[in-house]
């Protein structure tokens, strides 16, 4: 506790930066008179206006935009093929983040739909992925919503210059943040060798990012014997580590593998940045505490969204407070600051996600922990807010408890806690494998 606060108007410059971006990508809803748009400018001069749906919460368009930008569009059964004179084809599916970018598999921040006869894409498509990745053909000004589109005919010209362009493959950490222009880092195949190669098996990597919770200055809750959360979080986070990179199909990151302390905004932008356009999810490992009441016991696992009760919203306040270093004394005004920062952002669009993950952890830890299982839980956690991407919190159990808070010590129970978490997000890609929008053409196991 010797070492310096972060300075909350740091954090608080960060988030702006964060806003700035979401809102360059998404129209708000605003003061609601306008409706949402999207002006497109083609390159003969002519522009047309999109109207921009936001009734499920974030900001989709209709497939028919494709369309009357030149892509040919095949909806069958739930999977949809956008492609482009024969070059390159986008698979789609509805109700999935993931999709399918010729050989690449990509995210999105929310999922296409269905509504009545229509099928609805999130706008993300055309202001975020369709400029980076075609460069030459399209290009997005968040301040005008202006959507400049050329000529789709010249799409083979255009994947030709990009492969030129395209640094060769040196098997590095691919580390380089999502605004990093053409994207191409995370791509081992090049757009030709998809194409000679025909319908390929997704060789692409599912990235996990494991985050134990404190670290260094902040030990996070206090146990029996001397026992910290910030040590029962390394030890469980190095082991689920371990047992996913025999995993061939994963990349793990590990947000800290020492005693060392990251902020707590940090982590979820480092795995927003390590995972870039690829599918990914993160979990953060922490213990909870309740002196007042060391009789509570269990696990549970939180999700972002709103905190319906008071216990989660108190184990929020006690997970976001070591912003402040001090966990186990909560400044409720910050915190008040905080959740009215966080509900501005309205980043939840990966709830449903989350929630899923969070409940195949609660199953598999449910096998291996005396329990009891409290269940998938609810909060606006820091952690999670710059994560964006399926992201929960596992809390394993109560240290303030002396039973529970001893067994949380063991190596045992490490590993056991570890193989169950592990077990989750293996299941949690099996569900929902990325580009499973045409599942013929991907092989499983
Ligand atoms: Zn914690």
């Amino acid at each position: 506790m010797t070492e310096p606060s972060p300075r909350p108007g740091r954090h608080l410059s960060r988030l702006a930066l964060v806003a700035v971006v979401l809102t360059a990508a998404t129209p708000r809803v605003g003061a609601a008179q306008s409706q949402p748009r999207l002006d497109i400018q083609r390159e003969d001069g002519s522009t047309s206006r999109v109207s921009v749906l936001i009734d499920r919460g974030y900001a989709a368009v209709p497939i028919s935009v494709l369309s009357d930008l030149g892509w040919t569009v095949i909806a069958e059964g739930s999977g949809v093929t956008i492609s482009a004179a024969g070059e390159m084809a986008v698979s789609l599916q509805v109700g999935s983040p993931f999709f399918r970018w010729d050989g690449l598999v990509l995210q999105f921040t929310d999922a296409p739909y269905r509504a009545g006869s229509n099928l609805f894409v999130p706008l993300q498509l055309l202001t975020d992925f369709l400029p980076r990745r075609l460069p030459g053909l399209y290009d997005y000004s968040g301040d005008r919503s202006l959507l400049r589109a050329g000529d789709i005919s010249l799409i083979g010209e255009e994947l030709d210059r990009l492969d030129e362009l395209r640094p060769t493959a040196g098997g590095s950490e691919p580390l380089s943040p999502v605004s990093s222009g053409g994207g191409m880092e995370d791509g081992p195949m090049s757009a030709d060798e998809v194409r000679e190669a025909g319908p390929s098996p997704y060789d692409g990597v599912r990235v996990v990012v494991i985050d134990p919770g404190h670290g260094g200055v902040d030990p996070g809750a206090l146990g029996p014997d001397g026992i910290r959360e910030k040590n029962v979080a390394l030890e469980v986070g190095l082991r689920v580590a371990e047992v996913l990179r025999r995993n061939p199909d994963l990349e793990v990151h590990l947000i800290r593998d020492d005693d060392t302390f990251v902020d707590v905004w940090e982590r979820g932008l480092i795995a927003t940045d390590i995972k870039g356009e690829r599918p990914g999810i993160f979990v953060s490992i922490h213990a909870n505490s309740f002196p007042a009441r060391r009789e509570a016991r269990g696990f549970e696992t939180y999700f972002l969204s709103d905190a319906r009760t008071e216990h989660e919203r108190r184990v929020s306040a006690i997970e976001n407070a070591s912003i402040t270093m001090n966990p186990q004394n909560v400044d409720e005004e910050s915190v008040a600051d905080i959740d009215f920062i966080l509900r501005d952002l309205k980043n939840y669009e990966h709830a449903h996600w989350s929630e899923d993950l969070a409940s195949l952890v609660q199953d598999e830890l449910d096998d291996v922990h005396p329990g009891p299982n409290r269940g998938v839980k609810q909060g606006v956690l820091a952690v999670l807010t710059n994560a964006l991407m399926p992201s929960v919190l596992v809390e394993l159990g109560y240290l303030s408890n002396s039973t529970e808070g001893r067994l949380m010590g063991t190596g045992g129970f490490h590993r056991d806690a570890a193989a169950a978490i592990a077990d989750a997000v293996e299941r949690f890609f099996e569900r929902y494998p990325p580009g499973n929008g045409l599942g013929s053409d991907r092989e499983e196991r």
